[in-house]
């Protein structure tokens, strides 16, 4: 097995004017190169930061990680990762297209007219190129954070709550597109989400975590076939696992072991 995201014994610890955060405690957890893995918890379990350790955002206090077999910084400066995080994060002056080529223009690439026109059309943006985000609802806002993590096709791709701000139906469409893409292309992906649909449905395998300090719980293979269809989501097999997943987070979240 070639390794995707790696994490031995990582610990992080803020340091705030109240004293110490300890945000995450002891992580490890390894993922294969391609595969799709979910991660969920309770909120201030320390999903984000260990998400954005992963992008080398932020850097661990104890421990090491490790993507695609090198660190976290050079596989970013190589624009090898596409993020999308909660809060859209996008350029204000600058168009729907133009927000969604700016990965292009910071790795010195081509805009490729074509590639983000099929974007576009993928996340179901037509019609609002030449729109600037605050004419957006927040749920298109978010599909545009999407269509901008995937224009670099990058090797690695990671979500955070990505879908939380849209509706039932918008998100169910983005899940069964985000596998289709990521069918087309398998990318190691790590995707941080509430639903636990979404993370049974997209994922081979789900990390459970718990807070203070935040750590892991429980490792959940998905072992579902693939595609899985909205179909399928009716099946025994998804209804026994989302009900494992919810008790292990029951569990998490009431601090009992798990
Ligand atoms: P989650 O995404 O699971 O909700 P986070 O990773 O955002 O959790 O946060 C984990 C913990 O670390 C929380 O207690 C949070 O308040 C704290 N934390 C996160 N970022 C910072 C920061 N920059 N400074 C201080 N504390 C932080
Ligand atoms: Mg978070």
């Amino acid at each position: 097995m070639t390794t995707g995201l790696n994490a031995a014994h990582v610990g992080k610890q803020f340091r705030t004017r109240t004293g110490t955060v300890e945000a995450l405690s002891d992580v490890s957890l390894s993922t294969a190169a391609g595969s799709f893995t979910a991660l969920i918890g309770p909120s201030g379990c320390g999903k984000s930061t260990l998400l954005r350790m992963f992008a080398g955002l932020e850097s661990p206090t104890g421990g090491s990680l490790s993507v695609l077999g090198i660190s976290p910084e050079r596989v970013q400066a190589q624009h090898e990762i596409g993020v999308a995080f909660q809060d859209s994060a996008l350029l204000p002056w600058r168009s729907v297209e133009a927000n969604i080529a700016l990965p292009l223009q910071v790795a010195g690439r081509r805009t490729d007219k074509k590639a983000i026109a099929d974007l576009i059309a993928l996340t179901g943006l037509g019609g609002f190129e030449h729109a600037r985000p605050s004419q957006l609802s927040g749920g298109m806002r978010q599909r545009v954070a999407i269509a901008r993590s995937l224009v670099l096709e990058p090797k690695v791709l990671l979500l955070d709550e990505p879908f939380g701000a849209l509706d039932d139906m918008t998100r169910q469409s983005m899940n069964l597109e985000l596998q289709r893409i990521w069918t087309e292309r398998p990318t190691t992906t790590l995707l941080v989400t509430h639903s636990l649909d979404e993370a049974v449905m997209l994922s081979d395998r789900v990390f459970v975590m718990a807070a203070r300090p935040g750590r892991i719980v429980e490792e959940v293979p998905i072992d579902l076939d693939r595609p899985r269809s909205a179909a399928q989501q009716r099946s025994p097999e998804f209804h026994s696992l989302r009900d494992r997943l919810s008790d292990l987070l029951f569990a998490a979240r009431s601090g009992a072991a798990a």
